[in-house]
């Protein structure tokens, strides 16, 4: 079983050049661009559904093997100016963290925000840290001209859980917090409350406890999806499983036949959320500005 990296020491660092900044996804969510500023991911969540694109390049432990793209506002900042650049909204945060432990030493991203204050290019970002602090007065500026939406997934209210869960993260208050700094810095702040993993953070308490807390963050929207085992990730996790809950092992194997999560599952818990998003008037998470069609095109004239 993959083990993640506790602290910023067991991570084996590198840095690379790339050849472009800018990757168009069709019909991706919550938009069609995104920069990824690492390839792989301190934070070690067990379900990462992003360990699979370590696979697929043989680049080692996901949540150790990190490879920082060092030339990456530079190329931002060159896309970014094309004449047919359209201003689609970018996705800072489409497969990795870009707040994740590496990123305290290898400071890329205020080079990033710089790139797209200058471009007043509008932007999605998700994160499990409060790194992105560091840069709030920066995020504060591109939330002036343009913006800016900061989500934080929040899963896990227990401490003690979240760790054994997502070892390398925030504890939840904190990124309650973070949320709430961005608010006020004037970004649109979400909750991610993703994923629902079956028999461990989906009781009415837990579920609860975010939406409340979420209330009083004033954030704009909450959104939650189901966990998903695509690929790899379905066996890296029931390993995870059966070594800190072998109990509910055969209950996954039974919930998840394929990669997703079995309706009449799901069906409940839609149920709750839907009774929770009534009673605490959060609604749904949206991100205006998908990328469209022309965009796509945009591409090819890179
Ligand atoms: S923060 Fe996201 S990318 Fe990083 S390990 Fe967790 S789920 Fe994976």
């Amino acid at each position: 079983m993959e083990s993640p990296a506790s602290d910023l020491e067991k991570l084996n660092l590198r840095k690379i050049t790339v050849k472009s900044a800018l990757h168009y996804h069709v019909n991706e969510m919550p938009c069609n661009w995104d920069v990824n500023v690492y390839r792989g991911c301190g934070h070690g969540c067990r379900y990462c559904f992003a360990q699979y694109s370590h696979d697929y390049l043989g680049a080692g432990n996901f949540f150790r093997e990190i490879y920082a793209k060092v030339n990456v506002a530079v190329l931002l900042d060159r896309e970014l100016s094309r004449r047919r650049w359209r201003h689609a909204r970018i996705n800072l945060s489409g497969v990795t963290d870009a707040y994740q432990p590496a990123e305290a030493e290898m400071k890329i991203m205020p080079e990033v925000w710089k790139v797209l204050i200058r471009h007043r290019n509008p932007v999605v970002i998700t994160t499990k840290s409060s790194l992105i602090l560091r840069d709030i007065e920066l995020i504060r500026e591109l939330a002036a001209v343009t913006s800016v939406y900061v989500g934080a997934s929040i899963t896990i209210m227990d401490e003690a859980l979240r760790k054994i869960v997502e070892p390398g993260a925030a504890p939840a208050e904190e990124r309650f917090m973070l949320l709430e700094r961005c608010r006020e810095a004037g970004c649109t702040a979400n909750v991610m409350l993703t994923p629902v993993l079956p028999l461990i953070n989906d009781d009415k308490i837990n579920l609860e406890a975010i939406y409340k807390r979420a209330a009083m963050a004033q954030v704009a929207g909450l959104s939650a999806w189901p966990l998903n085992l695509k690929g790899s990730t379905k066996q890296k996790f029931l390993t995870f499983l059966d070594a800190e809950f072998p109990h509910l092992v055969v209950s996954y194997r039974e919930l998840y036949r394929g990669s997703e999560i079995s309706q009449p599952y799901w069906n409940t818990i839609r149920a709750l959320k839907a009774e929770l998003q009534q009673k605490y008037r959060i609604p749904a998470i949206q991100v205006p500005g998908t990328g469209s069609a022309e965009e796509a095109v945009q591409l090819t004239l890179f």
